[in-house]
């Protein structure tokens, strides 16, 4: 798995799929059995994978799902935002991250960080960015919809060159 020797990747993961239960709960969602199947494939690395990806890696523990199911899965995980679409890779990326979308009301922009070395993502929380985006579309008088951002580069570890010497504090 990718970058994930850095955390106890275990935690991280079963984190995830019970807020994900737990939202679901709270709005009346169903997390059925085969969108829990997605989302635990998706959650094995913090690399965005394909829905082919996702179905080979369900299919090594359980039954192959079909594309159609998949896919079907993966619109609701997206549409509630337990996951998201990377578009420049055709991808989805399992949310992992604690600034708890909403699943209605205005969309917040969302950023991605993607390593263009390892192959992962992280999810930015763009807290000044909702109020830019949107002064900058007003200007134009235009209503935005949706805003995802994709910025590509190195990530920390690759940086660090896979050396786990102490990692420069930029978390905010
Ligand atoms: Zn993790
Ligand atoms: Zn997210
Ligand atoms: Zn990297």
């Amino acid at each position: 798995m990718l970058n994930d020797s850095d955390h106890d990747h275990q935690v991280c993961r079963s984190r995830a799929v019970a807020r994900a239960e737990e939202r679901c709960r709270d709005e009346g969602l169903r997390l059925t059995e085969q969108r829990r199947q997605v989302l635990e494939a998706m959650l094995e690395s913090h690399a965005p994978v394909s829905a082919y990806e996702i179905m080979d890696r369900i299919a090594e523990k359980a039954r192959r799902p079909s594309p159609i199911s998949v896919y079907r899965a993966l619109d609701f995980l997206v549409a509630h935002r337990f996951a998201h679409r990377i578009e420049s890779r055709n991808a989805f990326l399992a949310c992992i991250d604690e600034h708890g979308h909403a699943s209605s009301g205005p969309e917040a922009p969302l950023v991605f960080l993607l390593c263009e070395e390892c192959g992962s993502a992280t999810e930015a929380e763009p807290a000044e960015l909702g109020g830019l985006l949107t002064r900058i579309a007003a200007a134009e008088g235009f209503s935005p919809s949706a805003s995802v951002l994709e910025v590509r580069g190195l990530c920390a570890a690759c940086r660090a060159g896979g050396h786990h010497h102490d990692h420069s504090h930029s978390h905010s």
